[in-house]
């Protein structure tokens, strides 16, 4: 379902985009972008300006590279973005009973090879519950699947990269500011932060941060010890995100 512009009020930036439209990005980026567009027609629109870009300097090289049938048309952005609609329509039919079927963007579903088979992970006490849905090819960043309970505070914690989140339904709470479904919240290196889910409903998002670099902040420091004492010995590599979450169970 496609939303208007104003309907999405923040958006992965430029760069990113620019790097998922053109293929250069990391399956973690491009699920997590593709996902958003599958919201927004503002990063639609930019979305295929970029690869017609791309398609327009090949012909003016004088390239054998042929333009994409999909692009031909007399509008060729407006054209690429119906027939990719009428897809999305056509994927949108219900297959399935389970209800993140209804939930998850056809692109996410389509990677999957199955929605039963996600292993799920909560912290302690449940607050809600992730599942890795796809790491990149270095094992450097991951993608999660999270469903934060209604109003419940996940444990404060910081990255040492950027983290960012897709809002896939419900309100997600974080920094003061509340997104809602298809808004992307980013955080930078070293920001704590404690998301919540609004009072009435679950949040489901998708999370994509680095593997490792995760540390837990403020009245939460405390289960830093647990990591450490059950997933950190010496010597050992820093713990990933889902072993620090089993260090809480
Ligand atoms: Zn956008």
């Amino acid at each position: 379902m496609i939303n208007d512009a104003e309907n999405c009020r923040s958006h992965p930036d430029d760069a990113m985009l620019e790097r998922v439209s053109l293929g250069k990005a990391d399956i973690t980026e491009t699920l997590i972008v593709e996902a958003h567009i599958h919201y927004c027609m503002r990063c639609y629109k930019r979305y295929f300006q970029l690869q017609q870009n791309l398609q327009n300097e090949f012909q003016s090289l004088g390239s054998a590279e042929t333009v994409s049938p999909l692009l031909i048309d007399d509008d060729p952005i407006l054209g690429a973005l119906n027939d990719k609609l009428d897809i999305e329509v056509s994927k949108s039919v219900p297959s399935s009973t389970d209800p993140l079927q209804q939930i998850l963007p056809p692109t996410v579903v389509d990677s999957l090879e199955t929605l039963a088979g996600l292993r799920w992970n909560s912290f302690w006490p449940s607050k809600g519950k992730v599942s890795l849905l796809a790491e990149d090819r270095v094992g450097r960043y991951q993608l999660f699947l999270g469903i934060i309970d209604p109003g419940a505070t996940l444990p404060g914690h910081k990255h040492s990269l950027n983290e960012q989140t897709l809002v896939l339904k419900g309100r997600y709470i974080a920094g003061g500011q509340t997104f809602e479904a298809g808004e992307w919240s980013e955080t930078r290196p070293g920001d704590e932060h404690s998301p919540s889910a609004g009072l009435d409903e679950h949040c489901y998002c998708l999370i994509r941060a680095h593997k490792q670099g995760f540390e837990f902040t403020g009245p939460s420091r405390w289960r830093n010890v647990l990591v450490n004492m059950f997933t950190y010995p010496c010597g050992a590599p820093p713990p990933s995100i889902v072993e620090i979450i089993k260090s809480q169970c």
